[in-house]
C-alpha cells in the first residue's frame, strides 16, 4: 500500500536535524508517488495467450482418456491451472473454417463460403481486431500455411509472423519439417515476442502449433517414445486408404503421431514455463485448443476435412482465468459440449472487453463456473470439394448433417446409443427422433447457400 505524501510534512519551520528528516520523508514520499505512477502505467487488462496445436485430436490426449503418456504436461496444466472442457467442438474439421471460427465466432458460412474459394476477409470483426481496439499489442505467430495473410488471418494482429511461408534465418532449418516450422522454432519466437513485448500495454499473444499435422516424423527422442522399432517411411503420405494400410503401416502411422503430439506436448511446456516466470502471469489469460481432430481409418481412410464425424471434430480445451477470477476452479471439467465459435466471447468477457453483438458464440464463464456447459447446439462444416459444402449441427445427444443444398439431412446420428456414428437414422426410413428433428432447421445457413 502506496503512502502518499503530505505537503504539511514538508512545512519549514523545524530544526537542522528535523529539516534532515523532514528531506528524507519527502525523498521517500516521492518514491513512493513514483512507484505508485509506474504500477498506475503497467497494464490493467490480463495478457492473453492462445495456443492453438494443428490436428490435435481430443481422444490421443492424456488428460481426455488416451492410454498413452502423449501429454504429461498438458495434462498437469489442465490439472493444476485451467478449466478442462470435456467436448469442444471446433467450426470446421479442416483448419480454414475452424480458425477463422474462432477468431470471428461465426460459423463458417458467415466467415467464409459467401466467398468462392478458400477464406477470404469477409468483413467479419476479429477477435485481434477488437483486442487491439480495447488497447492490446496484438502478436501472431502461424506455422500454418492455411493461415497466411491472403487468407486475412492476421486482420487485427499489430504484428503476424508466418513460419510457413517465410522460413525466419534464425529457425533451423534441420528443424523444419514437411514445410512447417517445428514446434521448438515457434516457442523460440514466442519468447522473444515475449520479451520485446510493449511494456505499457496487455499483450495477446496467438501461436499455431503444427507439429501433429500429417507428415508425421517427430524428431528424436519422440521418434522411439511410442515405437520400439522406429517409424520407418511411411508412403503415401496424407490420406491412406484402408485396402493399401497393413496393420505395419497402420501401427507405424499412430505411433508417429503420438510422438509428434508428445515433442509438442514439450515444445509447448516451455513457452508456458517461460510465461509463467513473467511478473504478469498472475494476469495472463492462457487457451490451449486443437483445430479439428484426425482420421484413422475409422471410414477407411485418413487424414481431415473428409467429413462432420467425431474422430474429425472432437478437440481438446483447456482455459486458464487470471487468478482471483471469482467462482472459477482450476481443475474444474465442464461437462457437456461447447463451440469453438464460443472462445473469442469467452477470452473477452475474462478480459473484461465488450462482446461484439455481431458474434454468434457466448461466454462459457458461466460453465466453467458451475461445470455444466447447458450443451447448446453447435454448427461445424467442411468442403468436401470446391462448391460443395457438408454443414453439421451437434448437440450431446444427436447430430445431423446435409450436403449442398441443406435442405434436408443425409445423415443423422444419436450420439449416445451409438458414439462410433456407424447407425445413419435418416436411412433406416423411421422418422427422426424429435431430439434430432428439431436440429434440422438449423442446418440451412444463415448467409445463403455459398459458392
Ligand atoms: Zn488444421
Amino acid at each position: 500500500m502506496v503512502e502518499y505524501f503530505r505537503l504539511a510534512d514538508c512545512a519549514p519551520g523545524y530544526d537542522h536535524g528535523g529539516l534532515v528528516r523532514m528531506l528524507r520523508k519527502c525523498c521517500a514520499a516521492l518514491a513512493a508517488m513514483l512507484t505508485a505512477a509506474a504500477l498506475s502505467a503497467a497494464p490493467e487488462r490480463p495478457d492473453i495467450l492462445f495456443v492453438l496445436i494443428d490436428s490435435l485430436k481430443a481422444s490421443h490426449v492424456g488428460c481426455y482418456g488416451y492410454q498413452r503418456d502423449t501429454t504429461p504436461n498438458l495434462d498437469r496444466f489442465a490439472a493444476a491451472e485451467a478449466i478442462r472442457f470435456e467436448t469442444a467442438i471446433p467450426g470446421g474439421s479442416w483448419t480454414q473454417p475452424a480458425v477463422m471460427t474462432l477468431f470471428t465466432s461465426l460459423p463458417a458460412d458467415e466467415h467464409m463460403r459467401v466467398l468462392p474459394g478458400l477464406a477470404h476477409d469477409s468483413g467479419a470483426v476479429t477477435l485481434a481486431q477488437v483486442l487491439r481496439d480495447a488497447g492490446y499489442q496484438t502478436v501472431g505467430i502461424t506455422a500454418n500455411a492455411m493461415t497466411n495473410r491472403r487468407y486475412g488471418y492476421a486482420k487485427g494482429f499489430d504484428l503476424w509472423d508466418d513460419y510457413s511461408m517465410t522460413v525466419p534465418p534464425d529457425a533451423g532449418l534441420e528443424r523444419i519439417s514437411s514445410g512447417y516450422a517445428r514446434g521448438e522454432v515457434l516457442t523460440r519466437a514466442g519468447i522473444a515476442k515475449l520479451k520485446r513485448r510493449n511494456p505499457d500495454k496487455p499483450l495477446f499473444l496467438f501461436l499455431f502449433y503444427m507439429d501433429p499435422h500429417w507428415d508425421f516424423k517427430p524428431p528424436a527422442p519422440y521418434d522411439m517414445k511410442f515405437s520400439s522399432t522406429g517409424l520407418g517411411p511411411i508412403r503415401n503420405a496424407w490420406r491412406i486408404d484402408a485396402d493399401k494400410a497393413t496393420p505395419e503401416i497402420r501401427r507405424r502411422t499412430v505411433d508417429a503421431y503420438d510422438g509428434e503430439i508428445a515433442y509438442c506436448d514439450h515444445a509447448v511446456s516451455n513457452l508456458l514455463a517461460e510465461v509463467a516466470r513473467t511478473p504478469r502471469w498472475n494476469d495472463t489469460i492462457v487457451v490451449v485448443m486443437g483445430d479439428h481432430g484426425e482420421s484413422f481409418w475409422e471410414r477407411g481412410f485418413t487424414g481431415h476435412g473428409n467429413h462432420l464425424h467425431d474422430e474429425e471434430l472432437k478437440v481438446p480445451l483447456m482455459i486458464r482465468v487470471p487468478a482471483g477470477a471469482a467462482r472459477i476452479r482450476p481443475g474444474t471439467v465442464v461437462r457437456g459440449q461447447v463451440g469453438g465459435i464460443d472462445v473469442a466471447p469467452t477470452v473477452l468477457d475474462l478480459a473484461g472487453v465488450p462482446v461484439p453483438p455481431s458474434w454468434k458464440g457466448r461466454s462459457l464463464r458461466g460453465a466453467m463456473e458451475s461445470g455444466e456447459s447447458g450443451g447448446r447446439p453447435v454448427v461445424t462444416e467442411t468442403r468436401i470439394r470446391a462448391g460443395l459444402w457438408q454443414r453439421g449441427v451437434r448437440t450431446d445427444r444427436y447430430k445431423v448433417v446435409a450436403v449442398g443444398d441443406f435442405d434436408a439431412p443425409s445423415e443423422a446420428y444419436d450420439l449416445v446409443a451409438d458414439p462410433g456414428e456407424t447407425n445413419n437414422l435418416v436411412r433406416t426410413g423411421v422418422p427422426l427422433p424429435p431430439g434430432a428433428a428439431a436440429l434440422v432447421p438449423l442446418l440451412k445457413p444463415a448467409a445463403g447457400k455459398g459458392e
